[in-house]
């Protein structure tokens, strides 16, 4: 840690600028750009932007966005240019201040990182204005006919994490880089637009819609749905955007957003974005939730019913601390984002429902963990296994391992076991408030770190902590145990059943989603075909409304070839978008021929139902090709 300490000393001391440009509260500064990212174009050392204006048509027939994307830029006196990434843009024309029309020049396609716009800057350039359009299968962006909805709409959903915002604006796609943005966006009439912004809370007639974000967010936080939605206030800074056939089911289960809310500030201070919204997508959406500011977006597979699969809406909630309030400089310290957050989630919930209740949740990261683990260190790729990754030349995506979100947890709460809970806490509370707004990479949060927690209250740093936990590979031997009573009770239940025969010695009734993931993983592989099917006529996991256990039992289905599962199976896979749940059950089918022949049927049908980020992954996985 000490040469890696030294070496970021060296860095500001060369690189650091006081320039700045003041933005209402919020301070833009051109610093921190000590951080090279990989996965941008720009330069922002020289030029960069701190305000967007966006003006834009929403063209469902074409699939298309045509825009106008206006900047405020901010400058080193000698720039002579102003870098932006794109990805399958159509630009039009570009221009600076009012109208000064000029040549910009379109660098060659990188497959990964699309191409570099440059656009030369004069000295008195304040603004530059970019009119493009989207291409029809631009990756950020979801289009969805009316048969692929909820409702009898069509819907159009963005996803820009990691580095496809730049498919639907050319900006600097970097984590690094924060703005603030205005947009005015012009939809079919019947639709409702939302944005990571201030929202509306209902259609209004023309189509026409304004927005606007006061705190600067990086790129990757820029956000967009189009749909039939409608508003539901679940309190005085909270409520749920859904399509009307599913705002029942979504109050059913996130009512109590503004509890989360208040539990959260509690912990680790005042929430800093003003309204906490929940929009349910519909259920093609790649991911389990996105932290998009003022609009966590959401899948509707944690609609269980029953409220148990709501922690991940703590998790999309404490983003708004680590990841969007004080945000990973770069995609290889991804882990600053997604360890706090999953940290900070269990916290949330221990807070709400104790702590026998956030146990289970470490266990079962725990498990995902050590196996996430073992695969990356079996399949030659021990690296990706370190906190601090590093991804030149590959996604971003790669880096969304157990590693970063489990690892970076089990670090955390490592620190917490060393230095008590209280000490902690009032240390997460300073670096929030310490580097709000701002990007941080690895290094610099292990050097604060080790003075305002260790150094402060005089605590010893363990010799191999950081060489350990962030620059090594696998899990270290000092992991804190999670110790899930819970879970224990739920092992015992298992071990009753297989020793008596008597499937009506598993006692149920109280088990939460999270017990009854347990028990699936507990069960041994030399469990019989007999005893799947019992366990299918007991419990109906066949018809079960809830897709963490449906996932589950369908693993388990497809290992002991119980084919009554697989008309439900089916009709799960080409419903569903999340791909949590496609990456197992299809990799799970290709482990035979016939699972192989029946996953590649099924994936015929259900690809056009996914998003990019879904369907990039499984045509790798499936072999398959659209051509
Ligand atoms: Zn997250």
């Amino acid at each position: 840690m000490k040469k890696s300490a030294l070496l970021f000393c060296i860095i500001l001391g060369l690189f650091s600028c006081n320039q700045n440009k003041d933005m209402g509260n919020n301070r833009i500064t051109i610093q921190n750009f000590q951080n090279y990212d990989q996965h941008s174009f720009a330069k922002p050392q020289e030029a960069l932007i701190t305000h967007l204006n966006w003006d834009a048509i929403i063209d469902f027939d074409r699939k298309t966005i045509q825009a106008v994307a206006q900047y405020d830029i901010l400058k080193y006196p000698k720039s002579k240019k102003i870098i932006l990434d794109t990805k399958n843009l159509d630009i039009q024309k570009v221009w600076r201040n009012q109208n000064d029309s000029i040549e910009y020049e379109l660098k060659e396609i990188n497959e990964l990182l699309g191409q570099a716009l440059h656009i030369p800057l004069s000295k008195d350039t304040k603004t530059i204005s970019i009119q493009y359009k989207t291409s029809p299968d631009a990756e950020a962006l979801q289009w969805l006919n009316a048969q692929q909805t909820t409702g009898n709409s069509p819907f159009l959903f963005t996803q820009s994490q990691a580095i496809l915002c730049r498919s639907w604006i050319p900006i600097q796609d970097s984590p690094g880089i924060r703005f603030t943005y205005e947009a005015k966006v012009k939809v079919p009439e019947g639709n409702l637009a939302l944005m990571s912004a201030e929202n509306p809370k209902e259609k209004d007639t023309t189509g026409y819609y304004s927005f606007k974000m006061q705190q600067p967010i990086p790129a990757y936080l820029m956000a967009l749905a189009v749909g039939d939605l409608e508003y539901h206030k679940t309190g005085s800074e909270t409520g749920i955007y859904a399509e009307p056939a599913t705002m029942e089911k979504a109050i059913a289960d996130l009512e109590d957003l503004q509890s989360f809310l208040e539990t959260a500030e509690e912990l680790y201070g005042g929430y800093r974005w003003e309204q906490f919204d929940v929009l349910v997508l519909p259920p093609s959406f790649p991911f389990g939730g996105m932290e998009n500011p003022r609009l966590t977006f959401a899948t509707p597979t944690i609609l269980s019913g029953d409220k148990s699969l709501v922690s991940l809406i703590a998790h999309e909630l404490a983003h708004s601390w680590s990841g969007n309030l004080v945000t990973n400089a770069t995609w290889d310290d991804f882990w600053l984002n997604e360890g706090f957050t999953v940290y900070f989630e269990y916290r949330i919930m221990e807070a709400l429902y104790g702590k026998d209740y956030s146990e289970m949740l470490a266990s079962i990261s725990l498990k995902e963990l050590k196996q996430e683990s073992k695969e990356l260190i079996d399949n030659g790729n021990a690296k990706d296994s370190h906190l601090k990754l590093d991804l030149e030349g590959r996604n971003p995506d790669v880096g969304m391992t157990a590693i970063a979100y489990d690892k970076g947890y089990f670090f955390l709460r490592k620190i917490e076991e060393l230095t008590g809970r209280e000490r902690f806490d009032n240390f997460l509370k300073q670096y929030f408030n310490e580097y709000t707004f701002e990007s941080i990479n690895t290094e610099q949060f292990l050097l604060y770190m080790e003075q305002n927690l260790f150094g402060k209250n005089d605590i010893e740093l363990p010799k191999d902590l950081f060489s350990n936990w962030v620059y090594g590979a696998g899990i270290p031997d000092n992991l804190p145990e999670p110790n899930s009573e819970r879970f224990r009770k739920v092992e015992n239940s298992i071990a009753k059943w297989l020793n008596t025969g008597n499937i009506d010695t598993l006692k149920t009734q109280d088990w939460s989603t999270h017990e009854f993931l347990h028990f699936f993983h507990q069960m041994p592989d030399s469990i019989e075909y007999t005893e799947v099917k019992a366990l299918d006529e007991k419990f109906d996991f066949t018809i079960s409304g809830n897709a963490e256990i449906l996932t589950e039992w369908f693993l388990l289905a497809i290992k002991k070839d119980y084919r009554t599962a697989y008309g439900a199976m089916e009709n799960f896979l080409v419903n569903t978008g999340r791909k949590k749940f496609l990456m197992p059950i299809y990799s799970e089918l290709v482990k035979t021929e016939t699972g192989k022949r029946l996953a590649l049927n099924i994936y015929k049908k259900a690809r056009q139902n996914y998003h990019y980020v879904s369907y990039n992954s499984l045509d790798k996985l499936l072999n398959y090709s659209t051509d």
